[in-house]
């Protein structure tokens, strides 16, 4: 959809990543780590300031307690931290439940590990994307070893409340599955919906891999830097296919990320206040076209049902997105993409669409100008 918009000049509310780069007081410790020489490998866990500052966020936010020398590892990202635990965990003959919607890294990793990639529906409400309990039941079976859920959640912008949580860890228990928990978008979350790591849960932690990343949290993507936690066992397990996927990276940006963590927080706030107006902006603007949206609570993401819009040469919301940046100027992605071909789920959503609001207010405005005129 990147290469589409560009073709076409496109305002481009596709892939979501910022068009501003996260605080520069961050920036200037990763560029001083290079000049003072944090340029060779650091140790495959991360090194101890970093595995020291995520202890300590997860403690200040949430009241989890991680050990940093033997239950949090660094990684390239969320992505690795996710394709290490599933290559660890599973393989021939097991099943991991996700929701679908879903990132598309995980059907990847699942498939490369071998296990079958079961799935269960998020509902279109009045009341947002939602999990439905008769779903996840009818999803897991005794050879389910790995429930993986996102929350805030990309793409819908869920964030799974409190009953949700628990049908989750009731489920988890009742078939002795291990729980990952991908929590990239945990500090963007809009008009007071928390996000809860399932950690938190009671009976939860000795179970639950907890995956998040500072790409997200720090608008800084391309930096790649994620971490693991949760019970040593578990984790160890997580760091041997580690060692042999990337062993370490990031060496300079490990640090900035470490200071980022225990010193950033005015710095989120800005972010998610200015995002959760940039939603606003979108999602009006969305409406003044005559896109319906679907609630958004946390996240980059607002998703819309072209359906309104869709034509014989543009059947479905996969047609439709391929076609905006030219008929409209305005690029997106179709909900089928973070869908099973064939699937429920897919079928569900085939009409829908997602626009990101993770960009500067004037692409905002000038793709909802082009939308208006186009509708
Ligand atoms: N999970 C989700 C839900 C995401 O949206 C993303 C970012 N696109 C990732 C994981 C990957 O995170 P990272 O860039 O830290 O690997
Ligand atoms: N998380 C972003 C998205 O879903 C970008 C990641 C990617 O392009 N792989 O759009």
């Amino acid at each position: 959809m990147t290469a589409l918009a560009t073709a076409a000049g496109a305002a481009n509310l596709g892939q979501g990543f910022p068009d501003t780069d996260g605080p520069l007081w961050v920036r200037e410790i990763a560029r001083a780590a290079i000049l003072d020489g944090a340029n060779q490998y650091p140790p495959g866990r991360g090194i101890p300031e970093l595995r020291s500052a995520i202890a300590a966020h997860q403690l200040r936010h949430y009241g989890i307690t991680v050990d940093p020398e033997s239950e949090v590892m660094v990684s390239a990202g969320a992505t690795e931290a996710l394709t290490a635990t599933l290559l660890a965990f599973v393989g021939p003959g097991d099943e991991v439940v996700t929701l679908e919607p879903f990132y598309d890294s995980y059907a990847a990793a699942i498939a490369m590990s071998g296990a079958e990639h079961r799935t269960v529906p998020l509902r279109a409400t009045a009341d947002g994307f939602r999990l439905v309990e008769a779903d996840l039941r009818a999803a897991m079976s005794a050879r389910t070893r790995i429930l993986l859920i996102n929350s805030p959640h990309n793409p819908t912008g869920t964030v799974l409340r409190p009953d949700e949580l628990r049908m989750i860890a009731d489920a988890a228990q009742a078939s002795d599955a291990i729980v990952v928990t991908d929590e990239v978008y945990e500090h963007l979350t809009f008009d007071g919906a928390v996000h809860t790591p399932l950690a938190t849960l009671p009976g939860m932690a000795e179970r639950t891999i907890s995956i998040s990343s500072a790409g997200k949290t720090f608008s800084l993507t391309g930096w790649k830097i994620g971490w693991a936690t949760g019970p040593a066992d578990l984790i160890s397990h997580v760091l041997t296919v580690k060692q042999f996927l990337t062993y370490s990276g990031g060496a300079p940006l490990q640090p900035a990320i470490a200071r980022a963590l225990s010193d950033g927080d005015a710095d989120i706030r800005e972010l998610r206040d200015s995002l959760a107006e940039r939603r606003d902006v979108l999602v009006a603007g969305l409406h003044t076209a005559g896109f319906p949206t679907s609630q958004t609570e946390g996240t980059y993401f607002v998703c819309a049902d072209a359906k309104p819009f869709l034509t014989d040469a543009t059947p479905d919301g996969d047609a439709f997105a391929r076609a905006l940046p030219e008929l409209a100027g305005v690029a997106c992605v179709p909900l089928s993409a973070f869908c099973a071909p064939g699937s429920e789920a897919a079928r569900s959503v085939a009409s829908w669409v997602r626009f990101t609001f993770v960009k500067d207010r004037s692409v905002l405005d000038t793709a909802i100008d082009r939308l208006r005129a186009f509708a």
